[in-house]
C-alpha cells in the first residue's frame, strides 16, 4: 500500500475501527503507548465550522495586512514562548528525536515573518502600465482579494510545518483557514488552535477539524480553495472531489529525489549529507535523498564514507540526557512500505551495506540503511520510500547521472555536489520543482524562493510570491479616467467608424512605416 489510504487506514497510528470510526486513538510510535483519543467531526460538523469562520472573514480582510501581521505576530510569539510544550507533542505524536521535531517552531517563526514583512509586496495594489495606446485613458489596476475560506488538509512527518506552516499565508492574505490534520498526529495543531482562541484571544478565522477520509472531504465540499499535502494517491482523489465544485487546489505530493554525486564533488560533505538528507526524520521528508548516483572515480570513496557516517547515527526514543539521531517511523503502514521495499531490492541482488531490517519494538523502528547494486527495476528506486533508507549506483558520467536522476514519475526536489559551476550546469537539467547544490533539504527553508512539484510530484508552489498569491482572487480594475459620451467602439456602427478602426489597426500594430500609414507595398 502506498503511504495512507482511507479504505485500509483505521482510526489513528493503525488503531482498531470501521474504516471511518468515530474516534481517532493516537499512538506514541517512539513506545507504541496510546496517548489520546479523539472524537472525529462528522461532514455536518466540518460544513458548521466553515460557515463559523467564514462570517468572521470579511472582519479579518477588511483588517488589512498590518493588522493581520498584528495578530500572526502574537501567534509567533506564542510558538516561541511554548517551544517546550510544541515540542514535547510532536515528540509524543511522531516519535521523532527531539533535534528533528525542532524544526517546527524555528520554521514556524520564520514564516510569519517573512509574509508579515513581505506581504505587502507579493498581494499589495499593482499599478500596471497599459500596453497600447487604445488603452491611454484607463487606469490599470490589480488586487489581490483572499479566497474566503481555505481549506488544508495535512500529512503526519511534519504535523506544524505542513498544516500551520501554510495557514500563515493564507491567513496574511485575508482567508479564514481550516485544518484537518493527519489522523496520526491530530494533537499539535489542536494545541495551537486552542492557544489562538483561548490563550491569544485571536479572531475567529482559523480552527482545526478531525478525522479522516470522510471529514477531509468534507472540507474539500465546503472550502473555496484546498491546500492538500500527502500521497499522490490521496492527492488525486482530492482533486478528483474538488473538481465536483470547481475549487481551486494545491496540492503537494510525494517525491523520490535523486542526489548526483560528480568526480569533483568534496567527497566527506558529499556523504555527510547523503547520510543527514537520506536518514533525517527517519526518512520521512517528501524532499529526503532517496536515491543517489555517483560517478565512477569517486563512488568507492563515496560509499564508504556514506556507510560509515550512516552507521555511526544512533536510533531510539531520546531524551534530554541521552539524546538519539534517528527516531522512530510514525506510522506502521509506513514501515510495512520500507520493509517490502528493502526485501524486494534484496531479494533481486542489492546489498544492506549497514542497515537493512525492522528494529524489534517496543515502538516503529527501521535502521538507518545503504543499499547498492540496485537498479531502476526494484521498487526502492522507482516508488517513494518514505523511510531512513538510500540506494547508491554507479554512474559514467553525468549524462549518465541526468539521465537516470529524470527517469522518474515524481519531480519534487534534488541535489547535485560537485565544483561550483558544474554541478550548477547540472543542477539546471534536474528535472524537478528545487535542486539544492552542494547542500540537501536547504530549499525548504529558503522561503524566498517557490517550492512546488514537477509531473507526480504536485500542482502549485508554495513559499515565495507563489506561496500567498495562490490563496487570493485576482481581480482585476480597468478604470476610465477620461471619456465622452461614447467610445468610437460602441453603437451605432458607421461605415466612417468602420474605416477608422482599420486604420487605428494599422497605426498602432504595424511594425513598419508603410504597413502603418496604410501605404501600398
Ligand atoms: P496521505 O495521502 O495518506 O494523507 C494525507 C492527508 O489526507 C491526511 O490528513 C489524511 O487523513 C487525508 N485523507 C486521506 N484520505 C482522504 C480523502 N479521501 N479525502 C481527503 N483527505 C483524505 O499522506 P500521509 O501518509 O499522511 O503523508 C505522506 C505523504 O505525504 C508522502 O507521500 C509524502 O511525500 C507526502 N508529503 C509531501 C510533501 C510536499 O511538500 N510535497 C510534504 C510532506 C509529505
Amino acid at each position: 500500500m502506498e503511504s495512507g489510504t482511507v479504505e485500509t487506514k483505521v482510526g489513528a497510528n493503525g488503531s482498531s475501527g470501521a474504516a471511518e470510526a468515530e474516534t481517532l486513538e493516537v499512538l506514541n510510535p517512539a513506545t507504541g503507548e496510546t496517548i489520546a483519543t479523539l472524537p472525529v467531526d462528522s461532514p455536518a460538523a466540518v460544513a458548521e465550522t466553515v460557515a463559523r469562520v467564514r462570517a468572521a472573514q470579511p472582519d479579518w480582510e477588511a483588517m488589512g495586512i498590518e493588522g493581520r501581521y498584528h495578530w500572526l505576530g502574537k501567534l509567533r510569539d506564542w510558538i516561541l514562548d511554548n517551544q517546550d510544550r510544541i515540542l514535547d507533542t510532536m515528540q509524543r505524536e511522531t516519535g521523532k528525536v527531539r533535534a528533528d521535531a525542532s524544526n517546527e517552531p524555528t520554521y514556524l517563526a520564520d514564516t510569519i515573518n517573512f509574509y508579515g514583512t513581505q506581504a505587502a509586496k507579493f498581494i499589495g495594489e499593482e499599478s500596471v502600465r497599459p500596453h497600447s495606446p487604445l488603452l491611454a485613458a484607463k487606469k490599470l489596476r490589480v488586487q489581490y482579494r483572499p479566497q474566503p475560506v481555505v481549506g488544508i488538509i495535512s500529512p503526519w512527518n511534519f504535523p506544524l510545518i505542513l498544516s500551520l506552516g501554510d495557514a500563515i499565508p493564507a491567513l496574511m492574505a485575508g482567508a479564514a483557514v481550516v485544518i484537518k490534520p493527519s489522523e496520526f498526529t491530530p494533537l499539535g495543531i489542536a494545541e495551537v488552535a486552542a492557544a489562538w482562541k483561548q490563550e491569544i484571544g485571536g479572531p475567529d478565522v482559523f480552527d482545526v477539524v478531525q478525522g479522516i477520509g470522510e471529514t477531509g472531504g468534507a472540507l474539500v465540499d465546503n472550502v473555496d480553495y484546498v491546500q492538500f499535502t500527502g500521497s499522490d494517491r490521496t492527492g488525486r482523489k482530492v482533486m478528483a472531489r474538488a473538481a465536483e465544485t470547481l475549487t481551486p487546489v494545491s496540492l503537494e505530493l510525494g517525491g523520490k529525489d535523486p542526489m548526483i554525486v560528480l568526480r569533483d564533488a568534496d567527497i566527506d560533505r558529499a556523504a555527510n549529507a547523503a547520510a543527514w538528507g537520506g536518514m533525517f526524520n527517519s526518512g520521512q521528508v517528501c524532499i529526503s535523498v532517496e536515491r543517489i548516483y555517483v560517478e565512477e572515480p569517486v563512488y568507492d570513496d563515496f560509499v564508504a564514507k556514506l556507510t560509515a557516517e550512516v552507521g555511526r547515527i544512533r536510533q531510539g526514543a531520546d531524551d534530554a540526557r541521552n539524546p538519539m539521531d534517528v527516531g522512530a517511523m510514525t506510522s506502521p503502514n509506513q514501515t510495512a512500505i520500507v520493509e517490502g521495499q528493502v526485501d524486494d531490492a534484496l531479494a533481486h541482488g542489492a546489498r544492506a551495506l549497514t542497515g537493512g531490517k525492522r528494529v524489534p519494538g517496543p515502538g516503529d523502528y527501521f535502521e538507518p540503511t545503504v543499499l547498492v547494486d540496485v537498479d531502476h527495476s526494484m521498487k526502492v528506486m522507482r516508488d517513494e520510500t518514505f523511510g531512513p533508507v538510500v540506494g547508491v549506483m554507479k554512474v559514467r558520467d553525468s549524462e549518465e547521472a541526468l539521465r537516470l536522476a529524470n527517469d522518474t514519475r515524481y519531480g519534487l526536489s534534488g541535489s547535485v555536489f560537485g565544483e561550483r559551476a558544474n554541478a550548477e550546469r547540472v543542477a539546471r537539467r534536474v528535472e524537478c520543482g528545487a535542486v539544492n547544490v552542494n547542500d540537501v533539504l536547504v530549499n525548504y527553508f529558503a522561503s524566498d524562493v517557490p517550492m512546488g512539484g514537477w509531473k507526480e510530484s504536485g500542482i502549485g508552489y508554495r513559499h515565495g510570491a507563489q506561496g500567498i498569491r495562490k490563496f487570493c482572487r485576482t481581480e482585476s480594475l480597468v478604470i476610465t479616467r477620461f471619456g465622452g459620451r461614447r467610445e468610437p467602439t460602441w453603437y451605432p456602427y458607421t461605415r466612417g467608424r468602420r474605416g477608422l478602426i482599420a486604420r487605428m489597426t494599422k497605426l498602432i500594430n504595424g511594425r513598419d512605416w508603410r504597413r502603418r500609414l496604410g501605404l501600398r507595398h
